[in-house]
């Protein structure tokens, strides 16, 4: 028997699969019209539109210069930054893996990275994952390429976006292995309560469930809100937990790449060699920046958030205003997530748009304004509106969609 001829396809069906990032194509097409000229005024960001600090620089411009950044390093990350991050874990949440133990540390080519390696090392083909929606558009791709199947847990603004242990639970089968938490959210900016990240992670242990939880957003809450880490609060979930976290929205870092995952030992391990076989090491003069960043002082973030808060009042009482458009007060990140139901089938200018990726459509022809369309994240009928932007250009912006929305009938 001769053996099977191989695809004919030119893209693997698991490539030829991925959704392209829809965050990253609204702002490109906002660039594009920018770029003509038009005065686009763009909700799609998804980075802080603060400069990465000075210390930063400095330690970076420092690391150039030193020859013993100009070669391959260990593939897990410098030494030293693994040990800072652990140092930092404590400082800021309280999740404690041992300074003197930085092999529970992997250092990423930015938190998306971690992302996927955290998601392919803990998965097998078929392994359910739940994965609460509106979810950040990376997580669904990244769990379907490490050949796991997400089981999407729908919650609405009636709940403020937070998925309850009944929801959990009802969704949980025989296959279910993860679960993806992440408070501060993307796209929602929504912040769990203590008793509710209690409920789930004892929910989780009780249910024997890895849990896979996102803490980028850990400095950006408001109104005294606290974002509490998963393990610190239900400690005997830590041999289970993968804790994913990076410089990008802290230290306003994006560009730099570099974020990181804390796991049990073993885990790191088998997520280090496959790093190892994937990129190697992340780039040692963005580790050395990094490195500054995690060991110094959080000024820069503290400054950022209250920048955030006074927008976010801002854009939430404009946005509330709208008529039609119903909004749960957000406690953190840098997003608002408006529920565009009852403006969808009516007319505006001639059209009536079906539904929000339409919608967006016409408020960026007609008002010159980007958002994201909640499609992106999993829920039809919503609208992501970041406002990591300049004042003026938030309440210009919403204003002008205020304006056209008006329009409806
Ligand atoms: N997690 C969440 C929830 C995010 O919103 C982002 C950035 N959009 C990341 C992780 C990854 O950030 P980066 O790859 O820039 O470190």
């Amino acid at each position: 028997m001769s053996a099977p001829a191989p695809s004919s396809s030119r893209v693997s069906a698991r490539i030829g699969g991925i959704t392209p990032s829809a965050t990253l194509a609204v702002d490109a097409k906002a660039r594009e019209l920018k770029a003509q000229g038009r005065p686009v005024i763009g909700f799609g960001a998804g980075q802080p539109d603060f400069p990465t600090p000075d210390n930063v620089l400095e330690a970076a411009e420092a690391a150039v210069r030193d020859r013993g950044n100009h070669g391959y390093t260990a593939a897990g990350g410098l030494p030293e930054l693994r040990e800072a991050i652990a140092a930092k874990t404590v400082r800021d949440s309280g999740f404690d893996v041992g300074h003197q133990d930085p092999g529970r540390v992997l250092v990423t080519n930015g938190g998306k990275q971690a992302v996927y390696s955290a998601f392919a090392t803990l998965l097998d083909p078929g392994d359910e994952v739940l994965l609460p929606a509106p979810y950040w558009t990376t997580y669904p791709e990244s769990i379907v390429l490490a050949g796991g199947v997400p089981v999407q847990v729908t919650a609405d603004e009636t709940t403020g976006y937070l998925v309850t242990v009944e929801q959990l639970e009802a969704a949980r089968t025989p296959r279910t292995k993860v679960l993806l938490f992440v408070s501060p959210s993307n796209p929602t900016g929504a912040v769990y309560p203590r008793e509710q990240v209690e409920a789930i992670g004892r929910w989780a242990h009780e249910n024997g469930l890895w849990v896979i939880t996102d803490e980028i957003y850990e400095h950006l809450v408001y109104d005294g809100a606290e974002a509490p880490s998963m393990p610190v609060v239900v400690p005997e979930l830590a041999d289970r937990t993968v804790v994913l976290n990076g410089v990008a929205k802290t230290y306003s870092m994006t560009g730099w790449r570099v974020g990181w995952l804390i796991g049990p030992q073993d885990v790191v391990k088998a997520a280090t060699a496959y790093q190892s076989h994937l990129c190697g090491n992340v780039s040692n003069v963005a580790q050395r920046a990094a490195l500054a960043a995690v060991s110094g002082p959080l000024d820069a973030v503290f400054a950022m958030r209250s920048a955030f808060d006074t927008r976010r009042k801002r854009a939430l009482s404009l946005l509330s205003a709208i008529p039609g458009v119903e909004i749960p007060v957000p406690l953190g990140a840098f997003y608002l997530y408006p529920s565009m139901k009852a403006l969808l089938g009516k007319e505006i200018r001639g059209e009536r748009p079906a539904d929000t990726v339409a919608l967006a459509d016409l408020i960026l022809r007609e008002a010159e304004v980007a958002v994201v369309p909640g499609e992106a994240f999993g829920t039809p009928g919503y609208f992501r509106i970041s406002y990591a932007l300049a004042e003026d250009d938030l309440v210009e912006g919403i204003t002008r969609m205020a304006d056209l929305l008006a329009e409806a009938r």
